[in-house]
């Protein structure tokens, strides 16, 4: 089983002026790259398999120890910035609707409520990790943040429909320190309707909420 790196699916400088063409580059073609070319490097030997990267990060007590902290890491990464490029589009399209407005009202009242909870998880992360919006089996929608390239899969914690890079790679060169101004941009270029997409997927699949 050989992974490998996803097509980003737009130019690089078309999240501009929100994220900038430099930052996508390096971060597409550099950081994302290098977390597939080591996920497998540390795989080498290892018989996992036909698993998806979600299978994988899914199931990381079947990796043999000496791998797994390689493979969490590396495998995160990979799964991680997959659906981080997915959910992101020049434009974006303004807000959710149908039935993930729907989930997200009966999870937090309102969409702006979930803007608020989702940025406030993004913002206290403490150095690396991630933001998510979670969906268990039922379709029933939660927020959490995990450290470095770790992901709510990992834990049976459901799975992320919705994420937000708060490493440094992610924003340094153009928000330097300033972490809030890039949470605030990114909901200016989410794709609602790949997140919808997500949410439909995750529907009957075996997992819980939060942990
Ligand atoms: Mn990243």
């Amino acid at each position: 089983m050989t992974y490998t790196l996803p097509e980003l699916g737009f130019a690089f400088n078309a999240l501009e002026p929100h994220i900038d063409a430099k930052t996508m580059e390096i971060h597409h073609d550099k950081h994302h790259a290098a977390y597939v070319s080591k996920l497998n490097a540390a795989l080498e030997g290892v018989e996992i398999g036909d698993l998806s990267i979600s299978d994988l990060v899914s199931n990381l007590d079947d990796i043999p120890k000496e791998k797994r902290g390689a493979v969490r890491n590396n495998g995160g990464g990979h799964y991680n910035h997959s659906l981080f490029w997915k959910i992101l589009e020049p434009g974006g399209s303004s807000a959710p609707d149908g039935e993930l407005a729907d989930a997200i009202d009966a999870a937090f009242g309102s969409y702006d409520v979930m803007k608020k909870t989702f940025a406030n998880a993004a913002a206290t992360v403490f150095g690396s990790g991630w933001a998510w919006l979670v969906s268990d089996c039922d379709g029933n929608l939660s927020i959490c943040s995990t450290p470095n390239q770790d992901n709510p899969k990992m834990t049976d914690g459901g799975t992320p429909i919705l994420g937000l890079d708060v490493w440094e790679h992610a924003y340094y060169l153009h928000y330097q320190n300033r972490r809030p101004d890039y949470i605030d941009t990114f909901w200016k270029i989410v794709n609602w309707t790949s997140v919808h997409s997500l949410l439909k997927e995750t529907k009957g699949s075996s997992c819980c909420g939060c942990k």
